[in-house]
């Protein structure tokens, strides 16, 4: 029997003063609903889809409820989940109409032969499988309809916010060695309609694999998906390194080749939890031997 651990991010950015808190006491709810799972012997996917949902309920971060809006104004969402028993996953891009993409992305990996369902097809699966399609002004609030009509009216330019970062993830690993990993984001401000990150990604926004870890990253998805940022963390942790050595080396690659920067969580096999950033900070919450710690972790 193993000993579950099971840790979350809320996104790596500059987060300002003022929205520290919101962020920390996220993470904590977050963490603590997928660590109410595992330690009555739940497993590490249910934690993980359950951490986020939590998170993507949560209007503080950028995903569910409250995420950036893109060009024309819409809410555009993306989620991956990934279990490291199976190497098998599930992904979502471009929803408009679904509250909990992570849940979504949970159906395509247990329900379907593919991986990654985007836009309508993604929605129309969710209606035959009983999902609610919400209004997509259901996804909006009055603080991103503001910062979206001030990029429009151009009093701000939408680079200013390009390091507004609050892509949320969870790792876990459980009482049986399985680990999962997941992510889900509303993207960056002022996308482009139909632009999609790492976030859906396998090995750019999450990775899991029983044999190594598991990890989801978070930051500048077109620098992330060009070194499948969370596959190189494993790839580090298949060669030995600890979890907060893979963690710096992959960043660090990442910053080396593309100047992107970003955050990582990650757990191994032997549930030693890691976590590394290159921006400047990263809200996190964990659970090891039963202890819940969290913080802003400033570089
Ligand atoms: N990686 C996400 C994206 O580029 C953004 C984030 O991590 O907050 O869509």
């Amino acid at each position: 029997m193993n000993r579950p651990v099971i840790i979350v991010h809320g996104g790596a950015w500059d987060i300002p003063d003022e929205f520290v808190d919101a962020h920390i006491k996220g993470c904590e709810r977050a963490v603590l609903a997928g660590w109410d799972i595992l330690k009555n012997g739940g497993s590490a996917l249910d934690a993980v889809e359950e951490a986020i949902k939590v998170m993507e309920d949560d209007p503080t971060f950028d995903a569910g409820i409250g995420s950036f809006l893109n060009e024309e104004g819409f809410v555009e969402l993306d989620a991956l989940i990934m279990d490291g028993a199976s190497l098998n996953a599930g992904a979502v891009a471009g929803v408009r109409r679904i509250k909990n993409p992570i849940s979504l992305a949970r159906k395509v990996l247990e329900l379907t032969s593919h991986i990654l369902l985007i836009g309508e097809g993604a929605e129309k699966f969710a209606k035959k499988i009983g999902f609610t399609l919400i209004d997509p002004k259901d996804l909006i609030i009055e603080r991103e309809l503001k910062r979206w009509l001030m990029i429009k009216e151009k009093k701000l330019k939408p680079q200013d916010f390009f390091s507004g970062r609050e892509t949320v993830g969870a790792v876990a690993l459980d009482v049986n060695g399985n680990i999962a990993a997941g992510v889900s984001t509303g993207g960056i401000p002022f996308k482009m309609p139909g632009r999609v990150g790492d976030t859906p990604i396998i090995g750019a926004g999450a990775y899991a694999d029983n044999s190594y870890g598991g990890v989801a990253a978070t930051g500048y998805g077109e620098a992330i998906m060009r070194v499948l940022l969370s596959k190189t963390v494993i790839d580090y942790l298949s060669r030995g390194f600890s979890v907060s050595e893979a963690a710096k080396k992959a960043l660090e690659l990442m910053y080396r080749k593309t100047g992107g920067r970003g955050g990582i969580i990650v757990i191994d096999k032997n549930g030693n939890i890691g976590y590394y950033h290159t921006t400047t900070r990263m809200a996190f919450a964990y659970v090891i031997n039963g202890r819940l710690r969290s913080g802003i972790k400033v570089t």
